[in-house]
């Protein structure tokens, strides 16, 4: 599965981040998941609990998976919007590949407990 070795990459990512002792405070990971990335929130709810049985330091934390919009900015005009139905146009009608957003799979914020 796809999605335990993303996991598995975001734990090492936070291990190369923050020292033992911070880990075992931490309480939540907020991931930022773009629209094409091509992660579903709930496999990778379910990848996390499956690799956090072996990795018991992050067992106390949770995962926050947020979805974000596709987002395009025309080369053109310069305009950016929203992808809808996955019509790469911009607001004025001119097709554009130009992503600014919705790639993405990053840690947006981790959350300690006191
Ligand atoms: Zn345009």
């Amino acid at each position: 599965m796809h999605e335990i070795s993303l996991v598995r990459n975001i734990f090492r990512t936070l291990e190369a981040e923050f020292e033992k002792d911070e880990l075992e405070k931490l309480s939540q990971i907020d991931l930022k998941v773009g629209l094409l990335s091509n992660v579903e929130p709930i496999l990778m709810q379910n990848a996390f609990e499956a690799v956090t049985q072996d990795e018991q330091r992050f067992q106390k934390a949770e995962l926050q998976v947020n979805v974000v919009p596709i987002i395009i900015k025309c080369e053109l005009c310069g305009d950016e919007s929203e992808v809808k139905n996955y019509s790469f146009k911009c607001s004025n009608g001119h097709p554009t590949k130009n992503i600014i957003q919705g790639e993405e799979l990053t840690i947006e914020r981790v959350h300690f407990h006191e």
